[in-house]
């Protein structure tokens, strides 16, 4: 059979209106950071795309501050359906800019186009027009007649999801009448000065949203703030677990999204071409850098042979390289950093006994890549099977009965995700009941919608995101 090949379709970057050097967001007004200028880089081939002024000790204090007399103010005895028509325009905005936004989401952290066009910028636009709805009818949330926001409320969000992550934080917020003072990770912070742009034009009270682009430190430091009346924090489960240490006693609201390492679990009487579309979906997918990633795969031993035989194939198919271009499947890594780890992790899974597999592939010279990888002959005992490589690497064991696909399923230091594959819905349902995940998808992967709570067990962290639940993290209740 003869093999077309793809001819290239890139996307211009033009698109994106990228500007030479942005600018932190406080009070409702740009302003250079009182930080360290950096330059983010183009994770695909380690250009430089822009300089940011990072925001600095200072203007944490002018943006709690900023927040707290918007709180008190305008935004606090603002009636919620005026709240609603905020969100709405925001939400318009963000569709309105979506092509712009997409390119330079995809320029900033290296995902294929095709995902930040589809999923990313799309989803973003959505939680803001969910929220907005729901902005005058917290009283029908089931919290009570009138549930009281919890004021201000420091958000730190990472680098694998920049805009929507943004998105999944403010909006629900806001809908609940908060203020923000929102933290975008290092190496991904242009989405979200874009946000901010949108939020200026959208005329809201100032202080209402701030975004401090910023390192680490400033993140610390909103944790540590005695104006700051909730974190909400999405990233490694060790930072969660510092915020989780800083703020016990001192009566500050948290809600913690952090990692995970879900079990894909693929039952011998499961559809197996849409099982491997799904594998793919739930490993592959902005490249394995997604909390619920399903990287380990569960399969039934009976059929372990063929499910695999059958995901190498598929997986010569993919199409790793130039994230602008809209035939790319597997985009660039977000940094030096987490390639760094996942080369670590990869190695380790060989060290320790596992068989590597890759497809043949030519990664571009520049940039940070790494080819999908598959690993078999895993034990659970393995560090591939325990801990989160955050890349695009699936671990493959095997089950032979639904209770040890359950054991093994659970046994993991965290809780976020499930999938599980099978045509019996009573088995779906018996195991959804069993496996300690916050989401279970059945004959899918990786879905996601702004009215269904989104949230871990253990060390995935707690509180739930989106969907009435999700009201629940920004109210005093
Ligand atoms: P981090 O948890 O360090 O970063 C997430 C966010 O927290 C970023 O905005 C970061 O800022 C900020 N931050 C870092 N340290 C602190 C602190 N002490 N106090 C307050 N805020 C802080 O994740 P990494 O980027 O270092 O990635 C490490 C690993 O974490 C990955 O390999 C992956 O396994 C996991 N991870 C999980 C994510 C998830 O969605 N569950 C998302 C990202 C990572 P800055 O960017 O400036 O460092």
């Amino acid at each position: 059979m003869s093999i077309f090949d793809y001819a290239p379709a890139p996307e211009s970057r033009d698109i994106a209106r990228l500007k030479p050097s942005y600018q932190i967001f406080v009070d409702g007004a740009f302003r250079d950071g009182s930080g360290e200028a950096i330059k983010t880089i183009n994770p695909a081939d380690e250009t430089p795309l822009a300089e940011v002024t990072e925001a600095g000790p200072a203007d944490v204090e002018d943006a709690i501050a900023a927040a707290r007399r918007a709180f008190d103010g305008p935004w606090g005895s603002m009636p919620g359906r005026e709240r609603g028509k905020y969100l709405f325009r925001i939400a318009r905005a963000i569709q309105e800019r979506g092509r712009e936004l997409a390119v330079l989401e995809s320029l900033d952290n290296g995902k294929p186009i095709r995902e930040s066009r589809d999923v990313d910028i799309p989803l973003a636009a959505a939680h803001f027009f969910y929220h907005a709805g729901w902005a005058d009818k917290l009283g029908y949330a089931g919290f009570g007649p009138s549930p009281k926001p919890i004021g201000v409320v420091g958000q730190i969000i990472p680098w694998n999801f920049p805009l929507l992550m943004a998105a999944w934080k403010i909006a629900p917020a806001l809908a609940c009448g908060n203020t923000v003072v929102l933290k975008p990770a290092e190496t991904t912070p242009l989405t979200a000065l874009v946000l901010a742009e949108i939020i200026a034009e959208a005329d809201l009270p100032p202080g209402v949203v701030n975004v401090l682009a910023s390192n680490k430190s400033i993140g610390q430091a909103l944790v540590e703030h005695d104006g700051v009346d909730k974190i909400a924090f999405t990233g490694s489960t060790e930072v969660g677990k510092f915020i989780q240490r800083t703020v016990a006693g001192t009566g500050k609201h948290v809600s913690l999204e952090l990692g995970g390492k879900a079990a894909n679990i693929v039952f011998d009487d499961a559809p197996l071409d849409q099982a491997v579309e799904g594998i793919v979906n739930g490993i592959f997918f902005n490249q394995g850098q997604v909390c619920c990633a399903g990287s380990r795969l569960l399969v039934q031993e009976s059929i372990a042979d063929e499910l695999i035989a059958s995901l190498q194939r598929r997986l010569a198919t993919l199409r790793v390289g130039d994230p602008l271009d809209k035939n790319t499947d597997v985009g660039a890594i977000n940094s030096a950093a987490q390639l760094t780890k996942i080369r670590e992790l990869t190695a380790a899974g060989e060290d320790e006994g596992a068989t590597r597999w890759s497809p043949p592939c030519e990664l571009p010279e520049r940039g940070f890549w790494f080819a999908p990888t598959i690993f078999t002959g895993v034990s659970q005992a393995h560090r591939i099977a325990r801990e989160e490589i955050f890349g695009p690497v699936l671990a493959v064991l095997t089950f032979r009965t639904p209770a040890e696909a359950i054991e093994k399923a659970n046994n993991t230091a965290y809780g976020l995700s499930a999938g599980v594959w099978t045509e019996k819905g009573s088995r779906i349902l018996s195991m959804a009941s069993k496996l300690r995940a916050g989401v279970v998808w059945a004959n899918t992967f990786n879905r996601f919608d702004p009215t269904s709570p989104f949230g871990g067990y253990k060390e995935s962290g707690f509180g739930r995101e989106g969907g009435r639940h999700g009201l629940g993290a920004y109210l005093d209740v």
